[in-house]
């Protein structure tokens, strides 16, 4: 479903826990929470809980999607049958950033298009996404990745703050069935909150520091041309190898499976975890070849995957520039620094400026 401004309602500011207690009876509500410094998504029982002012969570809401670690299937080794127990449930996102709503999105392409995976397409059924709007820190460049604002594809409510009240976008004919069964929260915009949402939206683009933007132009042909630059080795030097930058990231979806037995042995199980291309392993292949021995191979087949891999498989982008790879990195390798330094750019007051593809490479 397009977005049309007339589908927009007004949720005042006052309403917002009434709405969160509101989703619960779509489905188990998830938002993010508070702990310490940090935010994380989590089921939420108590809706006082929800944090509406953050900047980003650990690790995005991905994990309700595909698990981090899951049984794929168990069998009996002596009859070999097999059990799946596989039972998706109802579920609200709520709270989502854009650049994570672009994340899903890529997901959905990676599991949805070529191959379908059943399983992915059953939860996505399942999950509705009520996305929320936010202000860049210094690690997001979503401006740069194309990914600051929703592109009305993939969700289903999108709330943006605009002072006292929320700016109700709806996406999605269950976004819809939403508001229409909690109408007694919403009022009708007015030409002020119009306004107010168009403002909201231009102070977005302006919270940016310019300068310290990555220039993503012709990227791809960057990486590619930079494809033996001594950048890698250097900052490969600092990489710690500890596939936190992959494990945090948004459209990372490398999984790799064991089969566990129980202690009689007789029944095996196949569990699927992530993975990374970060570890020494993840290139080890039958009759013991590593096909990226070197750290180095390792730090740059990342950065070629998200920026040649993706867009050659998936026509996007495989970053949408949430920045959780350089705040959570603790070797502090920026992925805009490296790509700064691929181009040649390292000096903080030039970054700004557009670069010569030509001479960048
Ligand atoms: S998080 Fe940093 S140190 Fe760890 S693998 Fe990634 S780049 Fe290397
Ligand atoms: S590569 Fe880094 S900045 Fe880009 S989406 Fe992944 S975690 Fe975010």
């Amino acid at each position: 479903m397009d977005f049309h401004i007339d589908k927009a309602k007004i949720l005042p500011k006052e309403n917002a826990q009434q709405f969160l207690e509101g989703l619960k009876k779509f489905g188990v509500l998830i938002a993010p929470k508070k702990k310490e410094e940090k935010f994380y998504f989590d089921i939420i029982e108590d809706t006082s809980e929800v944090e509406f002012n953050y900047t980003r969570t650990i690790l995005p809401p991905k994990k309700f999607l595909v698990p981090y670690r899951r049984k794929r299937f168990s069998y009996n080794v002596d009859t070999l049958d097999f059990e799946s127990r596989f039972t998706p449930v109802d579920q609200v996102i709520f709270g989502i950033h854009s650049c994570d709503l672009h994340g899903i999105s890529i997901l959905d392409s990676i599991y949805l298009e070529e191959n379908p995976d059943p399983r992915y397409l059953e939860v996505r059924k399942r999950t509705i996404l009520i996305g929320l709007s936010c202000r860049p820190d210094e690690f997001c460049f979503c401006l740069s990745t194309g990914t600051a604002f929703p592109d009305g594809t993939n969700w289903d409510l999108f709330l943006t703050d605009i002072g006292n009240d929320y700016f109700v976008t709806i996406g999605s004919p269950k976004g819809d069935e939403i508001v229409l069964s909690l109408k007694e929260l919403f009022r009708e915009i007015t030409k002020e909150n119009l306004t107010l949402y168009k403002q909201s939206t231009s102070q977005k683009k302006l919270s940016f520091d310019l300068e310290k933007l990555p220039d993503l132009g012709r990227i791809s042909q960057v990486i590619e041309l930079e494809y033996d630059s001594e950048v890698w080795e250097e900052e490969a030097k600092r990489c710690l190898g500890c596939g936190t930058c992959t494990n945090v990231c948004p459209t990372c979806f490398c999984y790799t499976a064991v089969d566990v037995p129980d202690l009689d042995g007789k029944k095996v199980s196949r569990i699927e975890f992530t993975t990374s291309c970060q570890y020494p392993y993840y290139s080890l292949v039958a009759g013991g070849h590593y096909f990226k021995p070197k750290r180095s191979d390792r730090f740059k087949h990342r950065y070629y995957h998200k920026f040649v891999g993706y867009p050659y498989q998936i026509e996007k982008l495989g970053c949408v520039g949430c920045g959780r790879c350089s705040a959570e990195c603790p070797a502090k390798i920026s992925i805009v620094e490296t790509i700064k330094k691929l181009r040649g750019v390292e000096n903080e007051e030039k970054s700004g400026e557009v670069i010569n593809e030509t001479s960048a490479s």
